[in-house]
Order: structure tokens, then C-alpha cells, then sequence
């Protein structure tokens, strides 16, 4: 079998595309944009990157954005105000920190000082609560982006096996609630479970978040499985790029390394899940894609339930 591979772009542009109508709308008929305030902590290269995507995707669609860089060495109480004067702005419709925050930020007091309104990341316990309960509210990017995938590629999900490799509060717990919510019947792995091979394999739609390059492998996936594969890793060895990637790519790959040092693997080997699976989505160009769409759905969705709530 040789599995489809799903474009996260095509998908990514489409979602974009919708919400970029639905701020022109709210221009033009309600006489508001979408403002979306990013907050970011210290030098941290690959943040500098995320919130530069998501500052430059906002423009794109239309909306405001803000984007608020303190110093490395900016303190807990320094963090915590510019959270609460974001809070107290009426025209600050989303707000998002980007982790990780500096050691001496206690990231948690700063997550819960968000005004769950304005949590466009979903990671507030009140929205966290809210999903386990099954209510509609500001659900986590990147799990919410499987689910547009799923959808937008007709996978069926309801009365489907979902396992998920990975629990954590970003990506495997949301993610396991969301499918629930779609009906599938949910298993969720980490790294005490036990016979994971076993478990896997009996998956229709298969979630890897893990964090380790190329960890699922041909043994662990159903034939014709959807497979999603949520890690972004980097690989600069190139006995481990042979290992990961088939006649197609290899070149590429090792050329990548060659010139960047590394090139970027999920948490699926994708020559063996080609190989076994019915659909996959590939790194890069699969779920990080969504991420930042769903951030834009997420502000759009924080700003109508504000604003035109009478
Ligand atoms: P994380 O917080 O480190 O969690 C990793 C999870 O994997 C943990 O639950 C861990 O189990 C489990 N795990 C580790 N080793 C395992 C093993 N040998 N067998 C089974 N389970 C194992 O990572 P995360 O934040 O969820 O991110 C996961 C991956 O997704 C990373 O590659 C990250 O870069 C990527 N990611 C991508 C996006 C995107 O936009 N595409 C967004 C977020 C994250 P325990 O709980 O037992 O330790």
C-alpha cells in the first residue's frame, strides 16, 4: 500500500482563506478587526520564529496584531502586568504567551492570569475544563488542527479507534477529548505503556506526539490506518536520514542536512508508514501547518464571542 499523503498547506490555505472573509465581514458590518496581542520573554530562537509566523499570518488575514517582546531578564511581576493590562484592554481580543518563559517566570501563574476569553491558546484550566466537559470553547491549536484535517480530508472519526502516543497538556490530552467529542473510542499511550506496538497497531487513526524522531515505525500501524504525525524533530545524522526516508526523498534530505545541518522529522519514520498507512501527513509541510491556522480561527472565534454577544 502506498498512503496518501495529506497536504497541510492546501488544507492551512483553505481555513485561512475562510477566516480571512470572516474579518472583512466583521470590518465592514460590525466596524471591528480582530486583535490578537502576543507576548514573548527573552532570545529564544525558535520562539522568535513562531511568534513571528503568527504576528506576520494575522497581517495576512487582516486582523491587529500586537507583538510584545520583554528582555530575558524581565521579572515574574513584569510578565504578570502586561498580561493584566492586556486583559483590561476592550479591543484585545486573543492573547498568547509563548512558552517556554525564562526560569525565573512561573509559567503556570502566568497561563492562569490569562482572561479565558482572550486564551487563544486553550490552555487555561477553565477552557482545559470546559473541553473535558464537551462544551464548546478555545480548544488547543494543534489538536484542534488534527481534527480540521480529519474532517476537511472525510476520514471518518465517529465509532473509529483513535490511539494517541503522548499525554501531554499541549497535544496528547486535548487531543484525546477532541476525537472523544468526534465520538471515536479513544486509547491514549505514553511512555509506561505497556506492549505499545500492540495497541497501535489496532488503530484506525493513529496521533503520534512524542517527540522523538521517527519512534513509530511499519510494526506499529494497521494497514490502511490514518496516520497523523504531530512531532517536529531535527535530524542531522545522515545514517538515521537513511534509515527514515525512502528512494524519493533521500536526496532531498541528505542535501538538507548538508547545507542547513539538520532536516525536520516528525515522530513517525514516513518510509514505513508510506508503506503501511492509508493517509499520513508528512513533516514539514502536514499538522504544524494547521497550528498557526487554527491560532487565527481561535482569535476570530475569541473576538465574535466578545464582541457581538448582545
Ligand atoms: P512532551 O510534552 O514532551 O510529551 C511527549 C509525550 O510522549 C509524553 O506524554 C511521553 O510520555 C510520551 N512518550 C515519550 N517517550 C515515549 C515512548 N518511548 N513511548 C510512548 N510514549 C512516549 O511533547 P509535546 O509537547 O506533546 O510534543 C510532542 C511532539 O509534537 C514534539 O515533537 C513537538 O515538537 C511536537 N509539537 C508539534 C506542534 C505542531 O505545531 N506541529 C505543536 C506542539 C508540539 P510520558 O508522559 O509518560 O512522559
Amino acid at each position: 500500500m502506498t498512503a496518501k499523503i495529506i497536504s497541510g498547506k492546501e488544507i492551512a490555505a483553505a481555513i485561512k482563506l475562510e477566516i480571512t472573509a470572516e474579518v472583512r465581514e466583521l470590518a465592514t458590518n460590525h466596524g471591528f478587526k480582530p486583535l490578537l496581542a502576543v507576548v514573548r520573554v527573552g532570545e529564544d530562537a525558535a520562539s522568535a520564529v513562531y511568534v513571528g509566523s503568527k504576528v506576520k499570518t494575522s497581517e495576512e488575514i487582516g486582523m491587529i496584531s500586537e507583538h510584545h517582546h520583554l528582555s530575558a531578564n524581565a521579572t515574574h511581576e513584569q510578565v504578570l502586568k502586561l498580561v493584566e493590562d492586556l486583559n483590561n484592554r476592550r479591543e484585545v481580543d486573543g492573547i498568547l504567551v509563548q512558552l517556554p518563559l525564562p526560569a525565573q517566570i512561573n509559567e503556570k501563574e502566568i497561563l492562569e492570569k490569562i482572561d479565558p476569553e482572550k486564551d487563544v491558546d486553550g490552555f487555561h484550566p477553565m477552557n482545559v475544563g470546559r473541553l473535558a466537559q464537551g462544551q464548546k470553547t478555545l480548544a488547543p491549536c494543534t489538536p484542534a488542527g488534527v481534527i480540521e484535517i480529519l474532517k476537511r480530508c472525510n476520514i471518518k472519526i465517529a465509532g473509529e479507534h483513535a490511539v494517541i502516543v503522548g499525554r501531554s497538556n499541549i497535544v496528547g490530552k486535548p487531543m484525546a477529548m477532541l476525537l472523544l467529542q468526534e465520538n471515536a473510542t479513544v486509547t491514549i499511550c505514553h511512555s509506561r505503556t505497556k506492549n505499545l506496538a500492540e495497541i497501535t497497531s489496532q488503530a484506525d487513526i493513529l496521533v503520534a506526539a512524542i517527540g522523538r524522531a521517527g519512534f513509530v515505525r511499519g510494526e506499529h500501524i494497521k494497514p490502511g490506518a490514518t496516520v497523523i504525525d504531530v512531532g517536529i524533530n531535527n535530524v542531522s545524522d545522515q545514517t538515521a536520514a537513511r534509515e527514515l526516508f525512502g528512494a524519493e526523498d533521500l536526496e532531498k534530505r541528505l542535501k538538507t542536512i548538508e547545507t542547513r545541518g539538520f532536516t525536520l522529522v516528525g515522530d513517525v519514520n514516513p518510509r514505513e508508514a508510506k508503506e503501511k498507512a492509508g493517509n499520513f501527513t508528512p513533516v514539514p509541510g502536514g499538522v504544524g501547518l494547521l497550528t498557526v491556522a487554527m491560532l487565527m480561527r481561535n482569535t476570530v472565534d475569541a473576538a465574535k464571542s466578545r464582541r457581538l454577544k448582545n
